[in-house]
């Protein structure tokens, strides 16, 4: 990206009047900034996310080192990165596996491909976002490995397991969602 390099904001939270500017359009262009926790990789999300949601399952309880992860889906086209990245395969509860994509040099996970998924969608890891206040669960799922002490809110849908994204996503991000899934890269 010439002349646009992705600069870190001086605060996590994005809160200095510098930064101010860049979250000022809430879901417009450009979107969100991130990156991970060393500064070598930087993000934007240029387009609308589709959904977020919480996932308290075993292996993003082993990821996060946490009792659940924020997963943030977006088109693979909406995403603008630089900085060096390393993926791998891991498994997952379907069998199908996903790749997760990591910092080279400090190996935060920033985001991943679920070989399942639609394929013109990826899932940003919303804790490396710089305003994380921007998304928040509009779902969480799984919930039968939560951790006992965790309080669920009352206000967004909970599935014990996974969940049917005709029923739980705004219609305008499904529809966004079945154009991607036979979108290749
Ligand atoms: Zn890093
Ligand atoms: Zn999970």
């Amino acid at each position: 990206m010439n002349g646009d390099r992705l600069e870190p904001p001086r605060t996590r939270n994005g809160k200095q009047a510098s930064d101010r500017s860049v979250f000022k359009h809430r879901w417009s262009r450009p979107i969100a900034g991130g990156g991970c926790a060393c500064g070598q990789v930087r993000y934007k999300i240029v387009g609308e996310p589709l959904f977020t949601y919480a996932c308290h399952c075993t292996d993003c309880q082993r990821t996060t080192g946490s009792a659940f992860v924020i997963h943030t889906v977006i088109a693979k086209d909406d995403l603008e990165i630089e900085g060096e990245t390393k993926a791998t395969t891991l498994p997952t509860g379907s069998g199908a596996g996903y790749d997760p994509h990591f910092c080279t040099n400090c190996g935060t996970f920033i985001w991943c491909k679920y070989h399942i998924s639609a394929k013109g969608a990826i899932v940003i890891r919303s804790g490396t976002l710089d305003d994380t206040t921007l998304v928040k669960p509009q779902a969480h799922i799984f919930t039968r490995y939560k951790l006992p002490w965790m309080t669920l809110p009352t206000d967004v849908p909970v599935f014990e397991e996974y969940y049917d994204r005709q029923e739980v996503w705004p219609e305008k991000s499904f529809e966004k969602w079945t154009e991607l899934v036979n979108k290749n890269d």
